[in-house]
């Protein structure tokens, strides 16, 4: 077959260092009858070796071009193909009657990756564990502190839902075409459901994204209209604070607090 070249319009970079592909394939650690899915596989450099220690593997690939080249590789018994976007997948459609929880695994294209995983984080009471390759500064993103420049809506969002952890730095060298930006692996593992204490999610979601609509305002400009000064005095949280400063929990108490 013809040599595949690389889409961007994909976000196609390709994994080629030995060690890396093997460090994430350990940090998955499957187990032979794991539920998995991998999101975008490409030309396989994950989906081998994940294979390898699989009875059975699902991928989302949206590339038509990659899907034929996959199609003759694997048996349809080991490989089951989605061919699709991986923003419109119903992940949960892959969780069938054993009450087996999703492995979610992906070098991830970059372009998506924020939208992308909002989509997965609608599927975290199915998930087992996801990793993923990203772009090191959304990885930095996504475990960033209360109070750092890194911590926004896509911290808070995701913190609430998962307990993440950086395992991974990448560097560009080990892609093929090397990506303009450095790398990261992150693993998300749900928490519980009774740790997710938002009375009303669509309304910490909208709380969240008006906090930190403009960063650098006070909240109390942010949250005109949401949350007045009793509202705030009430909480004991300074209206004069800027949105990067409060925890995940302070934004829980806060929409908790809203009628
Ligand atoms: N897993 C391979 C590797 O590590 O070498 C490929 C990783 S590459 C960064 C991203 C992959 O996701 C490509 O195969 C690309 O075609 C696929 N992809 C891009 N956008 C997608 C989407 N919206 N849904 C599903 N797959 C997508």
């Amino acid at each position: 077959m013809s040599m595949h070249i690389a889409r961007k319009r994909f976000g196609q970079n390709f994994l080629v260092d030995r060690q890396v592909i093997s460090d994430i394939v350990s940090a998955v650690a499957p187990k032979r009858d794991d539920c998995v899915v991998e999101i975008g596989p490409g030309l396989g450099a994950l989906t081998d070796p994940l294979l390898q220690r699989l009875d059975h593997l699902h991928v989302v690939e949206i590339d038509r071009d990659i899907v034929a080249r996959l199609r003759p590789r694997y048996s349809p018994q080991k490989l089951t193909i989605h061919e699709g976007d991986a923003l419109d997948f119903d992940f949960s459609s892959l969780v069938d009657g054993s009450g087996r929880k999703l492995h979610v695994v992906g070098n991830l294209p970059y372009n998506i990756s924020t939208p992308l995983l909002f989509h997965l984080a609608g599927f975290a009471g199915c998930v087992y564990d996801m990793h993923f390759m990203l772009q090191k500064e959304v990885v930095e993103r996504l475990v960033a502190e209360p109070g750092t420049s890194d911590f926004g809506r896509l911290s808070v969002m995701l913190q609430y839902r998962f307990v993440m952890d950086q395992l991974l730095d990448v560097p560009p060298e080990c892609f093929s075409p090397a990506p303009k930006v450095d790398s990261a692996v992150v693993r998300l593992i749900p928490r519980p459901p009774d740790e997710l204490s938002a009375r009303d999610e669509a309304r910490f979601a909208a709380l969240v994204s008006a906090a930190f609509a403009q960063r650098r305002k006070m909240l109390r400009n942010n949250l005109k209209g949401i949350l007045g000064d009793s509202g705030f005095a009430q909480l004991g949280i300074a209206p004069t604070a800027r949105a990067e400063e409060l925890s995940v929990a302070d934004y829980i108490r806060i929409a908790n607090s809203l009628h």
